[in-house]
């Protein structure tokens, strides 16, 4: 045989073994009906078909994560920083939420829309770091924000937010490595490959924020500072894998390790209970080019979806650039609204880490005088920062902490006041 023509056959070999290497929708049990009409704000149904049992995970059935909130590494629960049990969410459980302590994903009242964004998205690797820029809208449309009368979300879940373009950079370590103990996570928990932020498990009161947050088909919506935000892995990224079956990387939370799809080795998909306390394992891994045995978080359909702790170190700062600025009213230099009101009460607004139950028409608080520069040292977090989230004087420190994805001790411990 000519030697060109042997080189030839090798070459298409090669490539049919490349292309299913990567082996798209695999299994295809998960397709969607979301519409491909490019209309800005004009409201379409968009509801995600779902096959609904998959080796084992019914998700017609899926146990609710409500009160699955431990204050150590616990597996198939959560350890979260802070929660605020004071705070709204939705107001009205959902017909897909059982009185058996499970819920029906595929039930679920989706926000409709299907609104596109000018994404923007800049991943790069630059020497030991990692740096991400984001707009944070997404490369997939989304619901229309708020959520209009006319939906039936609206039922359920009045989330009054709209979806606001952010300025985001983080800067992750490239090769990250475990911390000695595993820490609470923040509500920001990372980045996934939409552009869009993740948020972890819960809601701002604490609730298993994807069995009841009225959500778009791609499972997002914005909060507050209109940032646009999952609590789980978008089902709108496509569920590919590697040759091995093992789901490919879909983003990176904040300790700088990755979070990959639904499927282990094999292909087989994870539940919570495959995995350790932070939802992640050990085994080798396509990481920066290379394969190497390392740790790594893991999507699941089941509670607390992504990431329940967080097993390397992360920086205070990346979690304020991720949670968005303070809410409007809120911020310095912005006209104090409402003082002598009560404050404005949504029925719910999903997880609102800026939202502070202020103490309007109380009377302040006696003037201290931390020393903030010592203060934000011990945060880990810039001067600038902290007094963004301190916000106008008289500062309020369960907003201030809320902010910081803190208990608000640890920020009074950390400002020297009682
Ligand atoms: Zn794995
Ligand atoms: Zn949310």
């Amino acid at each position: 045989m000519h030697k060109r023509f042997i080189g030839i056959v090798l070459a298409v070999i090669a490539l049919v073994v490349a292309l299913h290497g990567i082996n798209f929708d695999r299994l295809g049990f998960v397709s969607f009906a979301t519409s491909t009409q490019q209309a800005t704000g004009n409201p379409q149904t968009s509801k995600p078909v779902l096959v609904s049992q998959v080796n084992g995970v019914d998700l017609t059935r899926l146990p609710l994560g409500d009160g699955k909130i431990s204050n150590s590494p616990r597996a198939g629960w959560i350890w979260p920083c802070r929660i605020d049990s004071t705070a709204g969410g939705a107001f009205f459980n959902g017909s897909w939420i059982k009185a058996d302590g499970t819920y029906d994903f595929t039930a679920k009242a989706v926000v409709d829309g299907g609104v596109t964004w000018p994404h923007r998205f800049k991943m790069s690797l630059q020497g030991n770091k990692r740096i991400f820029t984001t707009n944070d809208l997404p490369n997939h449309p989304t619901g229309v924000y708020p959520i209009a009368q006319t939906d039936d979300a609206f039922l359920y879940d009045r989330n009054p937010n709209r979806i606001a373009m952010q300025n985001m950079q983080v800067e992750l370590p490239a090769n990250p490595q475990l911390a000695a103990q595993p820490t609470c996570t923040p509500g920001a928990v990372g980045i996934l490959e939409t552009g869009v932020v993740l948020f972890n498990a819960l809601d701002a009161p604490g609730r298993d924020a994807v069995a009841h947050e009225a959500q778009d088909a791609c499972q997002g919506h914005p909060q507050e500072s209109g940032v646009y935000h999952y609590h789980s892995a978008t089902t709108c990224l496509p569920d590919r894998t590697t040759k091995d079956g093992h789901s490919t990387l879909i983003g990176y939370s904040l300790d700088g390790f990755g979070i990959y799809g639904r499927r282990g080795e094999g292909g087989r998909i994870l539940a919570s209970a495959d995995l350790d306390a932070c939802h992640g394992h050990t085994h080798a891994i396509a990481w920066n080019g290379k394969q190497v045995s390392m740790y790594h978080y893991h999507a699941t359909w089941d509670f607390p979806y992504t990431v329940g702790c967080m097993r390397g170190k992360y920086k205070m700062g990346d979690v304020m650039v991720l949670s968005g600025p303070p809410p409007m009213r809120d911020r310095p230099g912005f006209p104090p609204q409402n003082f002598g009101n009560p404050p404005p009460r949504y029925p719910q607004t999903g997880d609102r880490p800026g939202f502070p139950p202020q103490n309007f028409g109380n009377p302040p608080p006696p003037p201290r005088h931390p020393d903030l520069a010592i203060a934000a040292r011990k945060l880990g977090i810039s001067e600038r920062q902290l007094r963004e989230a301190l916000g106008p004087p008289p500062p309020n420190l369960g907003a201030a902490a809320s902010r910081l994805g803190i208990s608000e001790r640890m920020l009074r411990d950390a400002l020297g006041v009682p």
